[in-house]
């Protein structure tokens, strides 16, 4: 069981003078195991956090750590074992060429020969049948490519497996199989599971906490039942109020503003031109375009990067009931989570059109 610890960790695309800022200075601590869900728009910085944690992009400066191991700019192929990715669209990360058998042969580690009974393991874990094994990838449904993607990150028996967007391209159906077999598998086998989203209600379902981004930077971090419960950024209550309904699918849509400009952010706090309660609609808050909260945002509720949430010690109780990590889930989801009955999920997968 090993911790994940991202410290300092920002990223630039480009070099010199055209270099530009996208990841901020990003540093977060999960316990080994949990299920972490990170929000935020297209832009926020969601992707390149997952990417630099798996190692994908370079980081200009802080360190990600996995239990002991801290990992160094060029990972050694045991260190890249230890954290897998999972994206969107399967297709673009498998080999067209390759059976789905060909593909986990070459993910698991040690001979070829001693492999087989693993394999068997793998399609049995993720769902698929023995008669997938000689499958290309374009003979699968989305779904069912999904699954191979999952079970190929399985091969390399993770310590840490993230998820971007793996579910968006999916229709409902699917989408209900695949999360449940994401939470199947994290109890199973104990990896930390950072699932990126847009579907807050995907986040809901299956994660212990939840990290809210926004132009680059982490703007406040929880449980999912004490943000959802009680949001303390503007920004967090702008991404709940724009989705209809909690019983609902919660994808969060772009808020009525053009998306921060990394070349040119807004100085002070990076959400104050479109904060409801910022320096546009009140005269005392000219702090907002000078002072970057997320400074001071370590001792403040949720780590809200808000001027104006409260600091945890200001507070003569706690404002929501910290629910423990195995019971926050809401895994084996009902209608309530806008889910389809179980008994749809893999009926609808073989409907399912290519992601
Ligand atoms: S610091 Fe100011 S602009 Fe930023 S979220 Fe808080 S109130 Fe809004």
């Amino acid at each position: 069981m090993n911790n994940l610890r991202i410290a300092g960790v920002s990223v630039d695309y480009g070099k010199g003078s055209r270099a530009v800022t996208v990841l901020h200075e990003v540093s977060l601590d999960f316990p080994a195991g949990h299920i972490i869900g990170i929000v935020g728009e297209s832009g926020s910085g969601k992707s390149t956090l997952a990417r630099a944690v798996a190692g994908l992009v370079p980081v200009r400066g802080g360190q990600v750590t996995v239990g002991e191991t801290t990992f160094g700019p060029r990972r050694s192929r045991k260190d890249q074992r230890r954290v897998q990715m999972a994206f969107q669209d399967p297709s673009t990360s498998l080999n067209p060429r390759m059976t789905v058998e060909q593909t986990l042969l070459d993910a698991c580690a040690g001979p070829r020969s001693s492999n087989a009974a693993r394999i068997d393991e793998l399609l049995a874990a993720v769902g698929l049948e023995q008669r997938h094994r000689r499958s290309l990838p374009a003979d699968l449904s989305g779904g069912q490519r999904q699954r191979v993607s999952l079970a190929r990150a399985l091969a390399a028996e993770p310590d840490v497996l993230i998820c971007d967007e793996v579910t968006s391209a999916l229709d409902a159906p699917t989408r209900f199989a695949i999360l449940s077999l994401l939470a199947e598998l994290q109890a199973d086998h104990q990896f930390t599971l950072v699932f990126i989203s847009h579907d807050l209600g995907a986040v809901r379902q299956i994660c212990d906490d939840i990290v809210v981004m926004y132009a680059g930077q982490v703007i406040e971090v929880g449980t999912v039942n004490d943000v959802v419960a009680d949001p303390q950024h503007p920004y967090t209550r702008v991404l709940l109020d724009s989705v209809p309904s909690l019983d609902r699918r919660l994808e969060i849509v772009p808020v009525d503003f053009e998306p921060v400009d990394p070349r040119n952010p807004p100085s002070g706090c990076r959400f104050n031109p479109r904060c409801p309660v910022g320096p546009t609609a009140r005269d005392d808050r000219a702090a907002c375009l000078t002072d970057d909260p997320v400074a001071g945002a370590e001792s403040r509720l949720h780590r809200s990067a808000c001027h104006f949430s409260p600091r945890s010690s200001d507070l003569d109780h706690p404002r929501t009931t910290t629910v423990p990590a195995s019971t926050n889930r809401t895994a084996s989801a009902g209608p309530g989570c806008g889910a389809p009955p179980p008994s749809m999920g893999e009926q609808g997968e073989r409907h399912v059109t290519s992601a």
